[in-house]
């Protein structure tokens, strides 16, 4: 795997020919990332990664500064997953003056759900993402699912702004207690990550009653919410939705999505579960 420090130093690497595959990351990599660096291998000639934490996409009092940046171990992990190139530019690289063009998300997506717990956070993460693919210029980019409205949002940029990119969503990896793998999960402590598989276990519960038939989505959110509470959680919001779009499900029969953010001592998790 050959690594780039700089934009120019990347484009004079990718490959002029064959399909290009990339996955965006801000680091400290685990099995997600891994699985989505792999597919990444089956879908194209050459699989670009790139490990950057994007300061747009942090909010004031957020983890940018305690972010765990691992790099050599990231190095490994991507190379052994067969990674062909990897983009790791500094701020100077990415940002040389402010970043004052930016992508203004659709408010309709970008400020519900995580952006309004998180504001300006999709038009960091849409900023960024959209930086990356002209540097980059893949023909796929790979996300994971586990960071659901970040695909539907990013997926719409794609459609609305005509980039000729396939945007692929992989299914979240778990780990065998069932709680979703995140770079996030190493400020919990011993005690906090026992208690941190009841967030999935809470959706799988409110999912499998929409799919047994249950109708009343508040009652089911209401009882989620009090169980997380009860174990000392600070939920954010946790609630059904539809997938195309994350708004309130209006007609029966609607593919539907349950997602959930909730803070476990200091650390924010966020999570998941298609119905
Ligand atoms: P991040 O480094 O958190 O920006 O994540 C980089 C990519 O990995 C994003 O597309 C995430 O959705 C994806 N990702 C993060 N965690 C997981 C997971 N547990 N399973 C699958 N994909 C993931």
């Amino acid at each position: 795997m050959r690594i780039h420090a700089s934009v120019a130093a990347l484009r004079e690497a990718r490959a002029p020919v064959g399909r290009v595959a990339f996955v965006p990351t801000m680091g400290n990599l685990h099995d997600g990332h891994i699985a989505l660096v792999r597919a990444a291998c089956q879908h194209a000639d050459t699989v670009i990664a790139s490990v950057f934490v994007n300061r747009l996409q942090f909010g004031q009092g957020e983890d940018f500064d305690k972010y765990p940046r691992t790099f050599e171990a990231d190095c490994e992990k991507l190379a052994a997953a067969g990674a062909d190139h990897l983009f790791a530019p500094d701020e100077a690289q990415m940002y040389p003056q402010p970043q004052r063009y930016c992508v203004e998300p659709d408010p309709e997506h970008a400020s519900i759900l995580e952006g309004a717990f998180r504001p300006g956070h999709f038009r960091g993460v849409a900023t960024v993402v959209l930086k990356l693919f002209n540097i980059v210029r893949p023909d796929i980019a790979i996300f994971g699912k586990k960071d659901y409205q970040q695909v539907m949002v990013l997926k719409n940029m794609v459609r609305e702004l005509a980039l000729p990119i396939e945007i692929i969503a992989l299914d979240t990896i778990r780990a065998a207690d069932g709680l979703a793998q995140s770079s996030r999960n190493g400020y919990l402590s011993a005690e906090e990550r026992a208690e941190a598989p009841r967030l999935y276990q809470q959706l799988s519960a409110v999912a499998e009653a929409v799919r047994n038939g249950a109708h009343d989505f508040t009652r089911l959110e209401t009882v989620a919410l009090a169980e997380l509470e009860r174990h000392g959680w600070k939920p954010d919001y946790l609630t059904v939705r539809r997938r195309a779009d994350l708004q309130t499900p209006k007609e029966p029969g609607e593919p539907l999505v349950t997602l959930a953010a909730a803070r476990l001592g200091t650390t924010r998790l966020i999570d998941n579960v298609e119905i």
